[in-house]
């Protein structure tokens, strides 16, 4: 994949994740006027709410984080081992920051 393509999607998932968070923070049920009846449905929404904030946050850092490696010409490296992160794991992920050793290496340490 080439930087151009590269960035173009990066940009188009920053869009998206931002679309989507400012949906998630703007959720209804926060404001809601609710009884007592259907408080606890209305903590399971807000929770859920909440989860999606946070993953959508992640991935937005993420997304973030690979448009600067573009930008200093480190995109498509691993971040911890400087390999060269293969072109099929870009293509799925191009928020990648790892190859798939040091990313399941950095996921067991969480
Ligand atoms: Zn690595």
């Amino acid at each position: 994949m080439d930087v151009a393509t590269a960035r173009m999607r990066l940009e188009s998932m920053l869009a998206e994740l931002d679309r989507s968070i400012s949906v998630l923070r703007g959720d209804p049920v926060a404001g809601r006027d609710r009884s007592l009846a259907d408080a606890g449905a209305d903590l399971t929404d807000a929770d859920r709410t909440r989860a999606m904030l946070d993953a959508a946050s992640r991935q937005r850092t993420a997304v973030l984080a690979a448009l600067r490696r573009l930008d200093d010409g480190g995109y498509g490296r691993c971040v911890d081992c400087g390999t060269l992160v293969p072109e099929g794991r870009l293509e799925a992920r191009p928020e990648a920051a790892r190859c798939v050793q040091c990313q399941s290496r950095a996921e067991r340490r969480r």
